[in-house]
């Protein structure tokens, strides 16, 4: 029984859940299943996969996180990883890396903005 090894390769995961590999290399990529990358391949912890699977179950509608700078609404967490600096309030990825922006709407000092 695969399952009860501490890690499993991709293969093993698609064996086990009945999917073809690519879709598994396709969560692994995005991040969606985390796995830990050995040289030159990947391998997912077993305990990893039981957290994914739970997730997947408990989670078919998952709340929508809205970015407390832009306002847009994300379905996946992993697009939303950030916190503001100040209250905690989620940051979306875009917001954090693209407009640097680090705090909510809320608490981002206007003056520091420049002006059209
Ligand atoms: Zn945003
Ligand atoms: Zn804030």
């Amino acid at each position: 029984m695969p399952l009860e090894k501490p890690f499993l390769s991709l293969e093993e995961v698609a064996e086990v859940l009945g999917v073809n590999y690519q879709l598994i290399y396709k969560l692994v990529r995005s991040g969606e299943l985390p796995a830990v990358r050995v040289g030159r391949v990947f391998r997912v912890a077993t305990p990893d996969l039981h957290a994914y699977l739970e997730q997947s179950k408990t989670n078919r509608n998952p709340p929508e996180t809205r970015c407390a700078s832009c306002g847009k609404r994300y379905y996946s967490r992993l697009s939303v990883q950030q916190k503001c600096k100040v209250c905690d309030e989620p940051i979306c990825n875009d917001c954090w890396t693209r407009k640097k922006i680090r705090t909510c709407e809320e608490h981002t000092d206007k003056k520091s903005e420049k002006k059209k």
